[in-house]
């Protein structure tokens, strides 16, 4: 391998003169404690390297030395569950703490490795040729859970000539040989190595018409996400970013979440650990831990590794979508990460584009948010990478370079809005400001699922909102009582809207989330109700009559009050608003034929 020698040190960038030749984006190692860096840059007669540690004790003359491969992390069966540094190199979930500089690549783990092929088969890359389990170590025995071990993608496949036995190996170990078509021998483990910054490859990629369910109403009814799918959450300080993407990381229906802690209070993310630990997955009954990938590079670690976290962690969720899953990757805050490319771009005398940004900070944003997908794989399943990148734009405004970039490259918007938050009205979701480009491919799922007028609320939510906006402005200026009834019916359905379906605690044990069903009837009962108000207007019944019946009250709180699969009580409430109505209706009636 190549080496060269440090002329320059400036933070995390270094420019060294080379003595024989490297790669873009080649993984090196630098000075006596072989701190990992990267190429960025090769002129003629220098390099330049980003260094993923603290630089602080190297000095001019450090030795550069090459690796001969690019930039990559090892992927294998001891990942999910664990966490790791932006790099993937394991840290200690406890103390939430940095792993000691330099490349020590850890001790590889064993697994157990059952064979699914057999001496002779063809393989081609991305088949499957055997399952890991997970070491026998502790108690876990049977509830422990299988991977598929496949061809890696960069492999030509052919035939097996060797298979190990079933039994437990060390992840690196050969456990399956495959000769090509050229003769060449290829040697297969259960881990292999990838190039973070190259997307792993697949067969195609497949429209998405199927929803990633967060189990937010908001989300799901209004601005709802496809798997594979893109969306961004911008908002000020404290607005709810991080409790957002933690909830939909607990709830939401994917097999595999890879959560990357980018540049953000690192004692949030310990906190966000231990209670992965302790919640159970709804479906398996198991800790939400063990379908849980943590990338963590918070606020306390090196700047510079952060670059490389949001790449590292979208190779694992590409990794782990080739096993034919469904992965969410949730990035906090990818304006952390845009730092970190800004100082090492002000480092380097690059000249600074937009809030001093590099020219490149589009490119890489799309670099980014393009690799989530729902595909093909090599091997002939279907996985999805579904991909929510929280952006803290300062002092809240919207119009600064990451938001406006980031919306560029993502199908869904879903805006934090400060006074929301500040009326402690959660999750903040601006309904006006936030969007989805593809909601209206996910009505056929939410039709097929007994709620066949999903499109049509949709809208009508969507609506009443709209115009809530715009005499809440005229309702400041004349007052509430001066506007005509029509208009005032539009505000009490608007704020029913916005009250009893839009607004949901993440920290309530009934509804901090809410299945597909649930939010079906609900949307529902207010769609009914808002029809049934209408219609009793026309009959002269003032709206404020009709709020102040105990079943407007009742519609409010049913989402905190009515837990899943209490349909009686549901449909108990659907009886009463039929009940409400038609007493309205008939009280009415009397009194106008008798007046
Ligand atoms: P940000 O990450 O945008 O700075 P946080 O996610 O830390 O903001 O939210 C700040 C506070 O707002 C939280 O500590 C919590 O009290 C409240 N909050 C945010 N989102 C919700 C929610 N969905 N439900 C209930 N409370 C919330
Ligand atoms: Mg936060």
């Amino acid at each position: 391998m190549s080496i060269a020698s440090t002329t320059w040190i400036s933070g995390p960038v270094l420019r060294a003169r080379p003595e024989g030749p490297f790669r873009l984006r080649e993984a090196v190692t630098v000075g006596p404690d072989r701190l990992l860096g990267e190429v960025i840059r090769i002129a003629r007669d220098q390099i330049v390297v980003q260094v993923y540690e603290d630089t602080s004790g190297l000095r001019p003359g450090a030795e550069v030395a090459g690796s001969g491969r690019l930039l990559s992390v090892r992927l294998g069966p001891g990942i999910l569950g664990h966490i790791f540094d932006g790099l993937l190199r394991p840290m200690s979930a406890e103390a939430g703490a940095y792993v000691t500089a330099g490349m020590q690549e850890e001790v590889p783990a064993s697994f157990e490795f059952r064979p699914r092929a057999s001496l002779g088969d063809q393989l081609g890359p991305g088949s499957v040729l055997g399952d890991a389990g997970r070491d026998g170590g502790d108690d876990q025995g049977e509830a422990g859970w299988t991977q598929r071990c496949l061809v890696p993608p960069d492999c030509p496949g052919g035939e097996v000539v060797f298979m190990a036995a079933a039994g437990f190996y060390p992840e690196d170990e050969t456990v399956c040989r495959l000769h090509d078509a050229q003769g060449k021998e290829h040697e297969l483990a259960m881990s292999h190595h990838w190039p973070v910054r190259i997307p792993r490859p697949v067969q195609k990629r497949l429209p998405s018409d199927e929803p990633m369910l967060t189990g937010q109403r908001v989300i799901d009814c209004l601005f709802p996400i496809p798997r594979g799918g893109t969306a961004a959450v911008p908002g000020g300080f404290g607005t709810g970013k991080t409790v957002l993407l933690e909830t939909v990381a607990k709830w939401c229906d994917a097999d595999v979440i890879v959560y990357v802690g980018c540049g953000e209070r690192g004692n949030e993310l310990a906190g966000l650990l231990a209670e992965f630990l302790e919640l159970e997955d709804p479906r398996s009954g198991r800790p939400l831990l063990e379908r849980t990938v943590v990338i963590a590079n918070t606020s306390n670690m090196p700047v510079s590794a952060r670059e490389a976290s949001i790449y590292t962690g979208i190779t694992v969720a590409e990794y782990f979508r080739d096993q034919g899953l469904n992965v969410t990757l949730m990035a906090d805050s990818t304006s952390r990460w845009a730092e970190a490319l800004r100082e090492v771009s002000g480092r380097l005398g690059e000249l600074p584009g937009e809030a001093g940004y590099p020219a490149y900070l589009s490119s890489r944003l799309a670099d980014f948010y393009e690799r989530a997908a729902r595909v093909r794989t090599l091997g002939g399943t279907v996985g999805a990478v579904t991909v929510l990148g929280a952006v803290s734009p300062p002092s809240g405004d919207f119009s600064e370079p990451v938001t406006n970039h980031t919306k560029r490259y993502v199908g869904c918007l879903w805006a934090l809005d400060v006074h929301r938050a500040q009326a402690r009205f959660y999750p903040a979701i601006h309904p006006l400001q936030s969007y989805s480009v593809v909601a209206r491919n996910l009505a056929r799922w939410w039709h097929g699922q007994d709620c066949t007028r999903w499109e049509e609320l949709r809208r009508r939510f969507l609506t009443l909102l709209e115009e809530e906006a715009h005499l809440e402005r005229m309702a400041r200026i004349i007052g509430r009582d001066a506007m005509p009834e029509h208009q005032r019916l539009i505000l009490l359905c608007a704020q029913l809207v916005n009250q009893a379906f839009l607004r949901q605690s993440a920290f309530s044990e009934i509804d901090r989330y809410a299945t597909p069903a649930r939010q079906a009837v609900m949307m529902r009962l207010i769609g009914r109700f808002v029809g049934g108000a209408e219609d009793l207007l026309q009959a002269g019944i003032a709206p404020e009559a009709i709020a102040a019946e105990p079943i407007f009250r009742a519609l409010m709180r049913m989402g905190e009050e009515i837990p899943e699969g209490d349909w009686d009580r549901y449909s108990a409430l659907d009886r009463d608003l039929t009940a409400t109505l038609r007493r309205l209706r008939e009280a009415r009636d009397t009194a106008g034929v008798s007046g």
